[in-house]
């Protein structure tokens, strides 16, 4: 089924797939589609069933289906959808999003990450009447012209007002302001490094709070991308642990758990220019993301589904890095529990990470050789227990291949 699939797609789509879903970059024998999911299982279209330690690539916070949130669709979906304007959930989710995230004093509402970020950086340039926005290097903000990684298609032009900092590096950031200070309209940052092939790397607090100055000093943005850590980190938003508030936040994925909405949250100072910017969609106003959306923020918070997921993320580390140990093999552990990723010792180009994780997706386990993977409030103890059991023969399948480290 997937081959034939895969092979109609050759034809009527380019590329027979693309975007980060497309298969064509990763080992053999991940499947291309799936049929479907349901807390912590997903189901390929040849009937495979695997532990999802990918989630979506993150929507999935409670789980595939999360029966909360699905009653809460389906209520919703007898009245209305896409009507001619929204209904009072995007209120009340405006609502919710501002006592909960104590930066914010606003919200709009959009449909994607790059949707989220790429409103972040117009609101600071309507604000500020200046160009500049920094970002750093190597970090995903999304698809759009200002911050693609592949610039194919993408002119010169649409990222001449672009700046490249180092992630948590200081001198990076001050060495471009002696020349574009005065024409900064904000500064880009994620929580953490987290950008693909490479280890995450937790942001220096100090790093954050000299953004903080620095953006203050020059009147400039500060803006968080917060697409992929919201929700998984601190449900205040992702740098409230470190006490560095931003003036935009970037929110997607997992708000909905998995229904397509994402919004821009903001700071009075910013209002006006939130305000006076043309921002729209077709599909934007949506009620049934809307409900999905408070629904999702209100189960996780009754659960405690950031501790739940802490605590199962806690469990799969401990098992990797016992069984790295055991098989003599060196590897690193990064992320948070919730967001966590592994590489190999001196495997620059991922031969150890392709196999390793080939043979987990061989053993019923999903997850990534590059990527981050995601953890849900639905992984229970014996998920992960069971994915364990395939990581262990995954290991030893590297020993033989490569031998001991
Ligand atoms: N920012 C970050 C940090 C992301 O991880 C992503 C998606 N991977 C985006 C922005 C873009 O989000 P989307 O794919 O929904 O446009």
């Amino acid at each position: 089924m997937d081959a034939e699939l895969r092979s109609r797609a050759q034809r009527v789509i380019p590329g027979g797939m693309y975007g980060h879903q497309a298969v064509a970059n990763l080992p053999p024998h991940y499947p291309q589609f799936f049929v479907e999911g349901k807390g912590a299982r997903i189901r390929d279209a040849n009937g495979v069933e695997y532990i999802d330690l990918m989630c979506s690539y993150g929507p999935m916070v409670l789980g595939h289906r999360n029966p909360v949130v699905e009653q809460a669709v389906r209520r919703q979906m007898r009245r209305a959808d896409c009507l001619n304007g929204p209904t009072e959930h995007m209120v009340r989710l405006a609502e919710l999003l501002t006592q909960n995230v104590p930066h914010a004093d606003w919200a709009l509402f959009c449909k994607n990450g790059t949707d989220a970020t790429t409103l972040c950086v117009t609101i600071a340039r309507a604000a500020t009447k200046r160009r500049k926005v920094m970002v750093a290097r190597g970090a995903y903000h999304g698809w759009a012209a200002w911050c693609n990684p592949n610039t194919n298609g993408i002119t010169e032009e649409e990222r001449s007002n672009i700046l490249y900092y180092e992630y948590n590096d200081l001198d990076s950031v001050i060495g471009l302001l002696a020349e574009h200070g005065a024409d900064l309209a904000g500064i880009v940052a994620s929580p953490m490094r987290h950008d693909i092939k490479k280890d995450l790397l937790p942001v220096d607090p100090e790093f954050a709070r000299r953004l903080r100055t620095i953006c203050d000093q020059l009147g400039a943005a500060l803006i968080l991308d917060d697409v992929r850590c919201a929700m998984r980190v601190d449900l205040r938003g992702s740098w409230e642990p470190i006490g560095v508030r931003p003036d935009l936040s970037a929110w997607s994925k997992a708000i909905a758990n998995g229904y397509p909405i994402a919004c821009v949250l903001g700071s009075d100072r910013f209002r006006d220019a939130a305000s006076s910017v043309y921002a729209t969609g077709s599909f934007w106003f949506a009620a049934v993301p809307m409900v999905a959306a408070l629904a999702t923020i209100e189960e996780a918070t009754r659960i405690d589904a950031i501790e739940m997921m802490r605590v199962a993320g806690q469990q799969l580390r401990d098992g990797l890095a016992s069984q790295a140990r055991s098989h003599g093999l060196a590897v690193t552990l990064s992320g948070t529990p919730q967001l966590p990723f592994m590489t190999f010792a001196g495997d620059g180009q991922l031969t150890k990470s392709y196999l390793w994780a080939d043979e987990c997706v061989k053993r019923g386990v999903y997850l990534h050789p590059f990527h981050n993977w995601f953890l849900s409030a639905a992984h229970t103890a014996e998920d992960i227990s069971r994915a364990l059991d395939a990581t262990d023969d995954a290991f030893g399948v590297v020993v033989k291949q490569f031998g001991r480290d």
